[in-house]
């Protein structure tokens, strides 16, 4: 039985700790590959750290990508043509006073769908709708889940008991290892910058401590992420079609443009809400 060794790479701090330690010999065995899932979206830091990544010349990087989401979104088709793949957005029928939030249809297609198919079709050599050989090959996934976001590995272990062919690991949790810990490893391995959360730039799971970052980090970023909250709402787009409430990307439910995003958010607020998951190619919440 042929093993193979990947890792989901976010660019995120978790997914980071994970490839730095893989390649320092820390973790072993070394990974074949680490896959990122690109939606084309990321704040530039991201993009940086990515080929900062690739600089160290460690196990090969594979960027793959079925498409840009917030252009999908704006055009509302999805990476395949057919109906939009959702974002999480918050939706209200009152501006100001938020009411819910839609399903979340972006990670799967847009990330989890990535690297599966760049597993079965590019790694293991698989044509279109041909089975798995799982009795010569078994995947060994490496995921960039800390100990203090254990609760997500139960979920992603679920997802995984549909893959006979694949087996999930979590090396941070086995090891204990929180994400403020990994921020701690980061510094000790040498990263000259600091690690961005990876996410889309109008990722609604963002907290207003984000929102300033990518205002003041990635002008440009914050920009598209107005662009594609002001899309969220324009009449007749097809992402809003047949919705009698209006979505946003501020949880506020108030136009990105105009958002009090100075508010201090306490940090139980922002764990309860979720802002520090790294949306790093696992399933969703
Ligand atoms: S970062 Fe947010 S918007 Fe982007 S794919 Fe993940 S959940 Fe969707």
């Amino acid at each position: 039985m042929k093993e193979l060794h990947i890792l989901n790479l976010g660019a995120g701090v978790q997914s980071t700790t994970l490839y730095l330690m893989f390649l320092r010999g820390v973790l072993q065995p070394q990974i074949d590959y680490a896959i990122f899932a690109d939606t084309g979206e990321e704040p530039t830091p991201v993009y940086r750290h990515l080929e900062w990544l690739q600089s160290l010349n460690g196990p090969r990087i594979l960027v793959r990508s079925i498409g840009r989401l917030g252009e999908d979104l704006k055009h509302g088709r999805n990476s395949t043509g057919q109906r939009f793949a959702s974002i999480p957005a918050y939706t209200t029928d009152e501006p100001g006073s938020p009411k819910g939030m839609i399903r979340r249809q972006c990670t799967k297609e847009y990330k989890l769908d990535v690297i599966e198919q760049t597993i079965r079709h590019e790694i293991v050599g698989l044509k279109p709708r041909q089975w798995f050989p799982r009795d010569e090959v078994h995947v060994r996934q490496y995921l960039g889940i800390s100990f203090d976001e254990a609760g997500r590995a139960a979920r992603v272990r679920l997802r995984f008991a549909e893959v006979p062919w694949a087996t999930p690991l979590f090396p941070l949790i086995e090891r204990q290892i929180t994400r403020a810990m990994c921020q701690q490893r980061l510094k000790a391995f040498g990263v000259p910058h600091e690690v961005p959360r990876s996410a889309c730039v109008f990722c609604p799971y963002r907290s207003n401590d984000e929102w300033r970052w990518l205002r003041d980090n990635d002008p440009t970023g914050f920009q598209r992420a107005v662009e594609i909250d002001v899309a969220l709402r324009t009449p007749g787009n097809v992402v809003n079609r047949n919705l009698d409430q209006k979505l946003y990307v501020h949880r506020s439910c108030v136009p990105l443009a105009e958002a009090f995003i100075e508010k201090k958010e306490s940090f139980r607020d922002q764990t309860f809400m979720g802002f520090y998951q790294e949306c790093n190619g696992l399933c969703g919440n």
